[in-house]
């Protein structure tokens, strides 16, 4: 049982990881900027954000939704779609556990599909050399969290 929750919990952080990852790169291919060049920083006045506020849902909490520096809102949209993602990684793994491969699929298409419809609803998909690099980056941090919970698997035995 305590190595049913460990793993649960291993996929639910990383699944937190992937909904911040996955607000930064909707927010990237919405606004044209490049994925890997830029660090975070805030939409309003621009200042880079410090490691403490990227913490997914606790920095949002902690900073009572309001940009460090300028105070401008940030919109509750980006914790819960960190939120909605580490659900997403956390029914997959309560489901299929201790498999890997599921919550791996499970997870990728949910944030891609996340992504396509948020910006479709923009009116700025488009399915080009951009999306291709944002997918592979999404499959690239997949692979990464796949040897994650592989490892943790194997600690367990
Ligand atoms: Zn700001």
């Amino acid at each position: 049982m305590i190595y049913r929750i460990v793993r649960c919990l291993a996929a639910a952080i990383c699944g937190l990881v992937m909904g911040a990852y996955t607000n930064t790169l909707e927010y990237r291919l919405r606004s044209g900027m490049s994925m890997v060049e830029k660090d975070c920083h805030c939409t309003s006045c621009g200042c880079v954000l410090q490691l403490r506020d990227q913490i997914p849902l606790l920095s949002w909490l902690m900073l009572r939704g309001r940009c460090r520096n300028c105070g401008a809102p940030i919109s509750p949209r980006y914790p819960l779609v960190e939120g909605g993602v580490m659900l997403l990684y956390l029914l997959a793994a309560l489901l299929t556990a201790p498999r890997v491969i599921p919550v791996l699929c499970v997870g990728a298409v949910g944030i891609l599909a996340y992504i396509a419809i948020s910006l479709a609803v923009r009116g700025c998909f488009q399915p080009n050399r951009r999306w291709l690099s944002g997918a592979g980056m999404i499959a690239y941090y997949q692979l990464l969290i796949g040897v994650i919970l592989t490892m943790v698997n194997i600690a367990l035995g």
